[in-house]
This record gives structure tokens, sequence and C-alpha cells, in this order.
């Protein structure tokens, strides 16, 4: 006899699970940060992180609000470039050995140097959770440039932070050890209020032309009210902005979106940016829930699709969700970016113009050996975290890039890498989020003095951060030494 289809009374039946298994991977304990097994999966379309640490039970995020696109951006993965040396030992595995150790799959294309804990705010979202803690001295900060250029060769940029890096007495003399070590690029990375209002300090920028990054979340006081805690920000960031402009210094804007408090400004940020004469480009960043920014619900987090959606509807399609490329030298979902032709009205995607996903695509080889090499270089240098607009590498690559573009007519090449402008999308992961895959290819560390180089999800996330500050805080320093409960 034949088994019937009709299940049999009394019995249960079997049902299919909700979701697609797509990955296992490593992460953290939120509560412990001890390292456990993490599950990817896909889920109503969407991309979540799903992990049980036995003592503290079983945790879920979301990852990445498109499960299309993050499983389809595998390809975008470009092969890393080594170091010229290491700063620590394989011994008791990632993510405890940074490092970098020999096991880390990409270079550092972006050293960030933290100078201070302190700042002139105290924003309730700040990661740093700064306040009173270290400061470090020039010589420490010259012995990092110089590791750095030990490890690197030729770096290409190193982006000062904090903490507040503008309040720090020395913080000029450091922005000039870095420029006399050839390092491509150094950025400044400021809230603006010193830029606001210090006349000298500015001039001293005016000469030494830092790219500045600038925080920068929106228009409305509730915006800055819940974020930064200050409501009546917004003057001083135009005022700085404004300033910026006068001594010809190129700026990125830097907004923290946050679901429910300025999901709705992303639009007019990059108006914004597009029409004021300082502003080269905007750099969003999903709130990062680390620091004092603990409390969310992981299930509700800003993506990066999240913002590309919300940047397509606010700009009535001016940029859309498919001008977007992810970047290939860090993990493919870690950031995407565009570049566009802006001039007055005309805001025209460079990947409208020229297929730059068939020559990032690093795992079908869609273009043939030998053809359009310098092409492929030139975008590897704008589809990278190292990136600075404006600047005279920038523009190379996106002349040498045009030449490929299928130009509309009356436009020239010139004009266009002229009047380029970026939207890149940068998601930090936190202790919810955070996958050794991705940290496993980072490219943005943060630089330390005795020369660990530790990939910045890494540094914030698994307990270096806290650690750091501790042995920083201390007059009469040790070696910093990290230890972890395994
Ligand atoms: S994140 Fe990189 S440097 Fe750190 S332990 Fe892992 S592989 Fe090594
Ligand atoms: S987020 Fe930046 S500006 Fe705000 S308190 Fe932290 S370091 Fe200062
Ligand atoms: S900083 Fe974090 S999100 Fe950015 S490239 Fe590194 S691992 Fe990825």
């Amino acid at each position: 006899m034949q088994p019937s289809d009709a299940p049999a009374a009394g019995r249960a039946t079997k049902h299919d699970a909700d979701y697609v298994f797509h990955e296992l991977t490593r992460s953290i304990c939120p509560e412990c940060r001890q390292v456990i097994d993490a599950h990817i999966i896909l889920r109503d379309g969407q991309v979540f992180m799903r992990k049980r640490c036995p003592r503290h039970g079983q945790f879920e995020a979301l990852v990445y609000a498109d499960a299309q696109a993050y499983t389809a951006q595998a390809r975008f993965n470009k092969p890393g470039t080594i170091p010229l040396a290491y700063n620590s030992r394989i011994e008791h595995g990632c993510p405890h050995d940074c490092g970098l150790c020999p096991d880390h799959q990409q270079h550092t294309c972006l050293g960030i140097i933290e100078v201070n804990s302190a700042c002139n705010m105290q924003c309730p979202l700040c990661f740093a959770n700064a306040g009173s803690g270290f400061s470090l001295t020039l010589e420490e900060v010259e012995d990092i440039l110089d590791g750095f250029v030990r490890t690197e060769g030729y770096p290409e940029v190193v982006q000062f932070s904090g903490g507040e890096p503008t309040i720090h007495p020395q913080i000029v003399p450091m922005l000039r050890a870095a420029k006399a070590r050839n390092i491509r690029h150094v950025m400044l990375n400021t809230n603006g209020k010193r830029i606001a209002n210090d006349d000298s300090f500015r001039d001293e920028l005016a000469d030494l032309q830092p790219a500045i990054y600038l925080q920068f979340d929106g228009f409305s006081s509730e915006t800055y009210r819940i974020i930064r805690g200050e409501p009546d920000i917004l003057d001083e960031k135009l005022r700085a902005l404004d300033r910026l402009a006068e001594i010809g210094c190129k700026v990125v804007l830097v907004p923290a979106i946050e679901r429910g408090v300025n999901e709705h400004e992303i639009g007019d940020i990059v108006r914004l940016g597009m029409r004021h004469p300082a502003v080269l480009g905007v750099n969003f960043q999903p709130a990062f829930h680390a620091g004092r920014h603990m409390q969310h619900d992981p299930l509700q987090r800003m993506t990066i699709p999240d913002i590309l959606r919300r940047l397509e509807a606010q700009t009535e399609g001016i940029f859309q969700v498919s001008d977007f490329v992810p970047v290939p030298c860090c993990f493919p979902t870690c950031n995407s970016v565009t570049y566009a032709y802006v001039d007055g009205e005309t805001v025209l995607p460079i990947t409208r113009l020229l297929d730059v996903e068939d020559y990032l695509d690093y795992i079908s080889n869609k273009i043939l050996p030998g053809f359009g090499d310098d092409v492929l270089r030139a975008l590897e240098g704008l589809w990278s975290s190292s990136v600075v607009p404006g600047s005279a590498k920038a523009t190379t690559d996106l002349l040498t890039s045009c030449a490929a573009c299928q130009l509309p007519e009356g436009l020239d090449i010139r004009g266009i890498a002229e009047r380029m402008f970026m939207v890149m999308l940068q998601d930090f992961m936190d202790p919810w989020t955070f996958n050794q895959k991705n940290v496993m290819k980072c490219c943005k560390e943060i630089l330390l003095p005795g020369g660990k180089q530790i990939p910045f999800c890494a540094y914030n996330s698994v307990g270096y951060r806290e650690q750091a500050r501790a042995q920083l805080a201390v007059k009469h320093r040790k070696p910093l030494e990290f230890q972890f409960s395994r």
C-alpha cells in the first residue's frame, strides 16, 4: 500500500522554515563579547544575523535590508593587498590577534588616529563615548605615522579623529607631521565647532588644506537634539561650512542616520552638498550602536539599502538605488558609492555612462584581459575607502574612467571630472551585527601608539577601545596589551 499524502490523524506534520539559511560565520555575543558562531539568514527579502551565546541566549539583528543585493554583491570583492609588515602574531584567533596579523586579508587604506578622548560636545549617539581619558603627545603621533609608513610604504590616507581632534592643543603640528611624511591624503574628522569660531585655527587650516570630514546630520532642531544633544547647532555647522569654502578646503559631509529621527532628511542633505561650494561629497553612516549608543532595537537598524531607497524617493530619482556599486577593497557589503556630474539642475551619475559593475566584477571577469586595464585601475581608485573627492588623484581617476564613458552631447571629459560629486554609504558593524568575515578584510584601521593597527569595527565592538582607553589614560604608560576571556 502506498503512503497517503494526507496526514494521519494525530501525527505531527513537518513545516518549512520561514527563512533561507545563507551562511555560517563567526560573531560575538553583544553581552559578554565571547566569540560565537552566527548564521546569516534571508527572510522577507532582508538579511539577518542570528546567533546564540551559551550564557546570554539568542540574538537577531538586521544586517542588510535587501537580500537580493546582499547575495549578488559577492562578485565585487577585489583581491586584497598585502601590507609590508604585520604588527602582531596569529595566536588566539580572529578577532583577538589585531593587528594587523598575518591572517588579515587587506592592507590599511585608511589609518585613523584618535588623538584624544575629550570633546566639546556630548552627543547621546557618541560611539567613542567621548569624555575625559587620554591625549596623545605629538611624539606619539609621529611614531604612529612612522609605523604607518613602515607597514604601507606610501600610505594613502590618515584621518585625525577623537574625541574631537580640533581641540587637541597640538592638532596643527600633528597635521603637519602627516603632511611631512608624504601621506597622500590627510583628513580631519570634526564636529565643526572650532572651525566655526576660531579665526586663527581656520587660518592654519587654510595653509595645511586637510580634507574635512564634517559631522552634519540634517536641518531640524529635533534631529540635533536627539542625536547631538544640541538643538540649535545647525547655524554653527553652516557657518563652519561657509568658512571652509572661504579658505578652499574640501569637505565631505558625514551624516549619522537613525531610523525615526533624520531618515527624512537624506535627500535634503545631498541637495545642500551639491550646491555648497565647499562640499564635494556626502558619506552617510547608519547610526552605529556602540559606546554611549547601545540601547536600540537591532531588528530596526538602518542599513545601506534603507538609506538608498530613501535617497531615491527624496531626490525624486535624481539618485537611484541602481546608481550605487559596492566598494570592492573591503568586504562589498560594508560600503557603496557613486559619483555624479553636477551642474545646476543637471545631475548625471557616472554609473549611467559607464558599466562600472562589469569592471569591478572580480568573479566573472567580464572585461577582457588587457582591455580597459587603465579604466579598471581608475575605477578601483574611485571605488575605494581611500578616495578623497576633489583631490588630484580622484580627478585623474575620473578623467581616465570617463574616457570610456558614453558621453551625452555637449559634455566633455574635463567638464565631467571637475564637477563630480560623491555619495558614499558606510555601514559600520556593531556588537549585534559584527561579522568576522567582514572584519578580516577591513581596510580602515585605528592606529595606536606602539604600532598596533586594529580594524575599526573590531576596535569598537570586541573590547579593544575600552582597554586602549584605560591604558592610554595612565600617565606613564607601558606598551598597550589586550586581553580577552576566551
Ligand atoms: S581582524 Fe584581522 S588583524 Fe584582527 S585578528 Fe582578525 S585577521 Fe587578525
Ligand atoms: S560623536 Fe563626535 S562630536 Fe559627538 S561627543 Fe562623540 S566625539 Fe564629540
Ligand atoms: S570599518 Fe567595519 S564596515 Fe568598514 S570596512 Fe572595516 S569592517 Fe567593514
